[in-house]
C-alpha cells in the first residue's frame, strides 16, 4: 500500500514543480521514480527495513531519502513545503482530462481559477476563451471532462475494487473466526466498474467478526456495526469505498450469495420462476409454504428452479436463464485456459520493464508464449520505435527463444492507424513481424463515417492480425470514439482479424456486451492486458472476466489457443 502512496507523492511533486515552471530534468526524474514505485513488486517498507532502497532502479540518494522519510514519518517534508504554495483545489484541476500543469498555471495565475467548480463556471460563461491557448472547443472539452470526472467519482474500476476486496477478504480470513467469506455484487459479476463492495460471511461468533471488520486497517469511518450488517468506509487511493458486511446463517449462505450477486433483473426473473412453481425465493432460501427447501448452496437454489448453476458473469437476464433451462449454457473460458497474450509493452517504448522480465513473468504465469507489441514510430508520446529499431530486436528475440526452452516470445507491434486508415509502418515492414496489432491513438474526434472507414481500412490490411481497444474509451476520462462497431465486427470476421478485449483497468475495451456481439458476428477475440509493467500481466483475470460476461468459450479466444493453432491464425 505504501508503494502506491509514495508514487502519488512523487507524481504530485512533479506536477507542482511543473506548475511552478521548475527545471524539467527534475520533473522527469520524479515522474520516472513514481512509475518505478508503481511497478515495484516488493513492499517498500521491507526495502527500507532492510536498507535496500538503493536497489530500486532509477532511485538515487535524494529520492531514496524521501522514500525513507515517508516510511518512517508518514510524510515528506519537501512535498509539504511545495503544497503550502498552492491554494487547495489548484492541484485538483489536474484531474480534468486535457488540463496539464501548463494550463493549470495559466488558469490559476492569469484568471485566478483555483478549483474545479470555478473552472466549470468559467467554461460555461466563456471566460476561458479569452486566454491564449484556450478556445471555444477547449471550453466544450473541459466541460465534458468535468462531467466524466464526476461520473467516474461515483464508481471504482473493477481492478481497484478487486484489490480492495482481496485485502479485506484476506484480512477477515486471517483475523476473524469465519467459516465462509465471499464478495458478491457487481464485483463478482466482473462488471467493469463497481459502486460498492458487498461481503458475506458465516460464523459462530458474529460479534468477533464485526469487531475485526470495523477495526481493519484502512477503515476510515464506521457507518454501522450490527451483527447482521456492518458498513464501513474504506480508504482507496485518495477516495473511499463503502463496504457492507452481512453475516449469514450457514443454511442461507447460497441464497444470500445468489441474492447479493444479482443483477436485479436476473433475480426478478428467478423469483418469477419460483412463484410459478408455488415457491418463494428470497435472500434466506427457497420456501414451500413456510418450509425451507433450498438455500445452503447457490447450486441448490438454481437446481430447485430446474436450472444448472449459472456463472455470475452471465447473470444479467440477457437470455442466460432461458439458455440454462434448455441445458445450453456454454463452458466459459477460464483464467487457466490462457496460453499467453499479445498486447504487451516493454521499456523499449513506454513500458517499464525489459523484455526479459516480461518474458519471465509470463513464464511464471504458466504461459506458453507471449507477444511483445511495442509502439510504432508515430506514437511519439509513447516513444514509438522506428521500423529499423523495431525489427532490429529480432536477434535478441531469437536468443531468448533459444535460452527459454519450451517458451516462445513473438515479435509484434502495436502499430498506429494513421488519420486516413493507412498503417504507421509500410507493408514490407509489417510483414516482418510475427504479428501486428492495429490501434487508434490519435484524432479521436473524427465523425463516425470517417472513423469507421479509417479503422476498417486497417482491419483490411492483410498484415494486421488484431484490432486493439476498438472504442478507445477510458473510463472516467475519455468517451468512446464515434464508430460503427457492427461494421468493425463484420470486417474482422471476414478478414480473419481478431478483435480485442483490452483489460487495462480504465479501458476494458471491448466490454462484455460488445464482445458478445463481436462473437455473434463471427469474430475471434484476443484478451490482453496492454501491460506496461510486469505486475500488469495479472490483470488478465479482468479480461477473462469480461470474456465470460460475453459468454465466450476458450474456442472463441485467440490466446486460449495453443501456439500452433495461433500461428496458423496469424498466417
Ligand atoms: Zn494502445
Ligand atoms: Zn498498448
Amino acid at each position: 500500500m505504501k508503494n502506491q502512496e509514495i508514487a502519488e507523492i512523487f507524481n504530485e511533486i512533479a506536477d507542482m514543480l511543473d506548475i511552478l515552471g521548475e527545471d524539467s530534468f527534475r520533473i522527469i526524474s520524479y515522474r520516472r521514480a513514481a512509475r518505478q514505485m508503481e511497478a515495484l513488486t516488493e513492499d517498500v517498507e521491507d526495502l527500507v527495513r532492510q536498507g535496500r532502497v538503493g536497489s530500486i532502479p532509477g532511485i538515487g540518494a535524494a529520492l531514496g531519502d524521501k522514500i525513507e522519510e515517508y516510511v518512517t514519518a508518514g510524510k515528506v517534508g519537501y512535498h509539504q513545503e511545495l503544497r503550502a504554495k498552492f491554494p487547495p483545489g489548484v492541484l485538483d484541476m489536474l484531474r480534468v482530462r486535457g488540463i496539464g500543469p501548463k494550463k493549470v498555471k495559466v488558469l490559476w495565475q492569469e484568471l485566478g481559477i483555483s478549483d474545479i467548480e470555478t473552472l466549470r463556471t468559467a467554461a460555461q460563461t466563456h471566460r476561458l476563451r479569452r486566454v491564449k491557448g484556450f478556445g471555444e472547443k477547449t471550453e466544450e472539452k473541459i466541460l465534458r471532462s468535468i462531467e466524466l470526472l464526476k461520473e467516474g467519482e461515483s464508481v471504482f474500476l473493477l481492478a481497484t475494487a478487486h484489490a480492495v476486496a482481496d485485502v479485506v477478504l484476506g484480512y477477515l480470513r486471517e483475523r476473524a473466526p469465519i467459516h465462509q467469506v465471499a464478495a458478491a455484487g457487481s464485483l463478482r459479476r466482473m462488471k467493469e466498474t463497481v459502486r460498492d463492495i458487498d461481503v458475506l460471511a458465516t460464523t459462530d461468533k458474529p460479534a468477533a467478526v464485526v469487531e475485526a471488520f470495523t477495526h481493519m486497517p484502512g477503515v476510515r469511518e464506521v457507518i454501522a456495526a450490527g451483527e447482521r450488517k456492518s458498513v464501513v468506509l474504506f480508504d482507496v487511493e485518495d477516495r473511499f469505498v463503502q463496504i457492507d458486511l452481512r453475516i449469514i446463517e450457514p443454511g442461507s449462505w447460497g441464497a444470500a450469495l445468489q441474492y447479493d450477486t444479482g443483477n436485479k433483473d436476473h433475480n426478478i426473473h428467478l423469483r418469477t420462476m419460483a412463484e410459478k412453481r408455488g415457491l418463494k425465493l428470497n435472500e434466506y432460501g427457497i420456501f414451500r409454504d413456510d418450509t425451507k427447501v433450498a438455500g445452503e448452496t447457490e447450486e441448490s437454489v438454481y437446481s430447485t428452479l430446474g436450472l444448472p448453476w449459472i456463472p455470475p458473469e452471465m447473470r444479467e437476464d440477457q437470455g442466460e436463464i432461458e439458455l440454462a433451462a434448455k441445458g445450453g449454457l456454454p463452458t466459459l473460458v477460464e483464467d487457466r485456459d490462457m496460453h499467453g497474450e499479445f498486447h504487451v509493452h516493454t521499456n523499449a517504448t513506454d513500458g517499464l520493464d525489459p523484455v526479459e522480465t516480461m518474458v519471465d513473468t509470463a513464464r511464471a504465469r504458466g504461459y506458453e508464449y507471449i507477444g511483445i507489441s511495442d509502439h510504432s514510430v508515430s506514437s511519439t508520446v509513447a516513444f514509438g520505435l522506428t521500423a529499423d529499431a523495431a525489427l532490429a530486436r529480432r536477434d535478441r528475440f531469437r536468443e531468448l527463444n533459444r535460452e527459454r526452452k519450451g517458451f516462445t516470445v513473438l515479435l509484434g507491434t502495436e502499430c498506429d492507424i494513421l488519420d486516413g486508415g493507412e498503417m504507421d509502418y509500410k507493408d514490407e515492414v509489417l510483414k516482418e513481424f510475427d504479428f501486428v496489432i492495429a490501434a487508434v491513438h490519435s484524432r479521436f474526434t473524427l465523425p463516425i463515417r470517417e472513423m469507421t472507414a479509417r479503422v476498417v481500412a486497417a482491419i483490411r490490411n492483410p498484415y494486421v492480425n488484431i484490432l486493439a481497444h476498438p472504442t478507445t474509451r477510458k473510463i472516467g476520462q475519455r468517451d468512446p470514439v464515434q464508430i460503427d462497431l457492427d461494421e468493425l465486427y463484420e470486417a474482422c470476421a471476414s478478414t480473419g482479424t481478431a478483435i480485442e478485449i483490452d483489460a487495462y483497468p480504465d479501458r476494458m475495451d471491448l466490454n462484455g456486451t460488445q464482445a458478445r456481439a463481436a462473437k455473434n458476428a463471427g469474430c475471434t477475440i484476443s484478451v490482453d492486458t496492454d501491460s506496461h509493467a510486469k505486475g500488469h500481466l495479472a490483470w488478465i483475470r479482468f479480461g477473462v472476466g469480461t470474456a465470460r460476461r460475453a459468454w465466450l468459450t476458450r474456442e472463441d479466444v485467440l490466446n486460449a489457443w495453443p501456439l500452433e493453432k495461433v500461428r496458423a491464425f496469424l498466417r
